[in-house]
C-alpha cells in the first residue's frame, strides 16, 4: 500500500503532537511537512523523528528546508491529508490554503467554520476535498450520522468554572482557569472552555458541518467528558458516542476513515458517568450570548466574536484584564460590528471584518486594563 503524505499545521501544539503520536503508531502515513509558531525545539525533534523535509515556522532549524508560506509548504509536499490545528484566525487562513491542495482535511481548527464556514464548504466541494472533523464532539456526530435525524446533543465539560461559586468566577486568575478538569489542550481553548465560548463555536461548527438548523443542536454538560455526542433519530432511536477523553481517538479516525485502525493504548473503560446536565445561564453568559447571535445568522458577528475572544483571552492570559472583562469586550466588539451591518459575501470580506474587529477590540480592551 502506498503511504499517505500528511502535513501537520500547528505541529508543535496539543493537537499537532497528538496527531504525530497517532501517525507514529498507525502504519501507512509519512509526515511530508509541518508548520509551527515559535517552538523550535519541539519542531526540530519532530523533523528528526519523522524525517520531515519541509517546514514553516518562525525559527530557522539546522536541518530540513524552510518555506515562506503555508501555500508553499503545501505546493512542495502534495499532501493527501492536512491536519489543520493552528488556532485562531491564523488557523482560518491556513485551512483556506489547505483546501486548495489537500484531498482530505482533518479539521481541528473550529474557527474555520465559525468565521468562514460557508466559504470553506463551498471551496471544499469545488475542489473535491473531504473535511473530516477532529473536534471530539463533531467526530462523534460524524460517526453516528445517518438519515432521519431529529436532533443532536453535543456535550461540554463546563471547564474550570463549573463548580466554582458564582461570585468567585469573575476574579479567577489565568492559572486557575487553565486547570481543565478533563482535557489537556492549548491555552486559548482551555479558557474558551471555562467561558463556554468553545461550545458556542462548536454549535456553529455542527451547524455548518452537518447542515443542521440551530434549534436541532442541543448542548448538555457531561462532567466526565466520556459522552461526546448523541444523535436522536426520528424513529425514537438514540445513538450515543462515548469513550475516554483522548483526542488521539478522533484524530486517528480522521486520518484513517473509513477504516478505524488506531488502537488505544490505555486500559478499557469499566464504567463512566453519563449525566447530562443543563447549562447554567448565570455561569456561562457568553455561551448564551453566542446562541442569541445564531438566531440572526450574521456571519460578520461570528467573525467579530472570534477576533474579540482571541484578543481578550490573550490579555487575560497575560493578566492585563480580569476574567469577567472577556465577556464585556466580546459584547462590545460584536455589537459594534453588528451595528455596521456588513455583508460578508466573499472571503475578502471575512478578512476585512476580522481586521476591523481587531481594531475595535484593541480600543475597547483599554477600558478594562488593570492599573
Ligand atoms: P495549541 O496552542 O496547543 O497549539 C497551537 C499550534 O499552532 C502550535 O503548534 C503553535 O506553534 C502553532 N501556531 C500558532 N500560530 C501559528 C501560525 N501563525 N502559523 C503556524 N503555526 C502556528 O493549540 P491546540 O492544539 O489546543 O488547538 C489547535 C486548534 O485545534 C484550535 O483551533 C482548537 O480550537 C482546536 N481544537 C483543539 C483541541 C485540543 O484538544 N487541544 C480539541 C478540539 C479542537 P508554537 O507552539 O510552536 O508557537
Ligand atoms: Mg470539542
Amino acid at each position: 500500500m502506498e503511504e499517505k503524505a500528511v502535513v501537520v499545521l500547528g505541529a508543535t501544539g496539543s493537537i499537532g503532537t497528538q496527531s504525530l503520536d497517532v501517525i507514529e503508531k498507525v502504519k501507512g502515513f509519512t509526515v511530508a511537512g509541518i508548520s509551527f509558531g515559535k517552538n523550535g525545539q519541539v519542531a526540530q525533534d519532530i523533523l528528526n523523528k519523522f524525517h520531515v523535509k519541509y517546514y514553516l515556522g518562525n525559527v530557522a532549524l539546522p536541518n530540513g528546508t524552510r518555506v515562506e508560506s503555508t501555500s508553499e509548504l503545501l505546493e512542495k509536499t502534495h499532501p493527501d491529508i492536512v491536519v489543520c490545528a493552528v488556532p485562531g484566525f491564523d488557523g482560518v487562513k491556513a485551512t483556506l490554503d489547505a483546501i486548495r491542495y489537500a484531498k482530505r482535511i482533518a479539521l481541528a481548527t473550529k474557527e474555520s467554520m465559525v468565521c468562514a464556514g460557508p466559504f470553506v464548504k463551498e471551496l471544499a466541494e469545488k475542489n473535491e476535498v473531504e473535511i473530516i472533523p477532529v473536534d471530539s464532539e463533531h467526530s462523534a456526530i460524524f460517526q453516528l450520522y445517518e438519515e432521519h435525524i431529529d436532533h443532536i446533543i453535543i456535550t461540554a465539560s463546563g471547564g474550570a468554572t463549573r463548580q466554582i461559586p458564582l461570585d468567585k468566577i469573575n476574579t479567577m486568575l489565568p492559572d486557575e482557569i487553565l486547570k481543565h478538569p478533563t482535557w489537556n489542550m492549548g491555552k486559548r481553548i482551555t479558557i474558551d472552555s471555562a467561558t463556554m465560548v468553545n461550545k458556542f463555536f462548536e454549535v456553529v461548527e455542527a451547524h455548518e458541518l452537518f447542515n443542521l438548523p440551530y434549534d436541532k443542536i442541543d448542548v448538555r454538560i457531561n462532567p466526565s467528558s466520556f459522552v461526546h455526542g448523541i444523535v436522536f433519530l426520528k424513529d425514537g432511536t438514540i445513538k450515543i458516542h462515548a469513550g475516554r477523553p483522548d483526542m488521539r481517538v478522533p484524530i486517528g479516525y480522521a486520518l484513517t476513515y473509513p477504516s478505524r485502525v488506531y488502537e488505544s493504548y490505555v486500559s478499557p473503560v469499566e464504567e463512566f458517568d453519563t449525566r447530562l446536565l443543563l447549562v447554567e445561564k448565570e455561569r456561562y453568559p457568553l455561551f448564551f450570548y453566542g446562541l442569541e447571535i445564531t438566531k440572526e445568522d450574521d456571519l460578520a458577528k461570528r467573525i467579530a466574536f472570534n477576533s474579540a475572544d482571541e484578543i481578550a483571552v490573550e490579555y487575560f492570559l497575560t493578566r492585563k484584564i480580569t476574567f469577567e472583562a472577556i465577556n464585556w469586550i466580546i459584547r462590545e466588539v460584536v455589537e459594534k460590528i453588528g451595528s455596521e451591518a456588513i455583508s460578508v459575501s466573499a472571503i475578502d470580506d471575512v478578512f476585512e471584518v476580522d481586521k476591523l474587529s481587531r481594531i475595535y477590540a484593541g480600543e475597547f480592551v483599554k477600558k478594562f486594563i488593570n492599573n
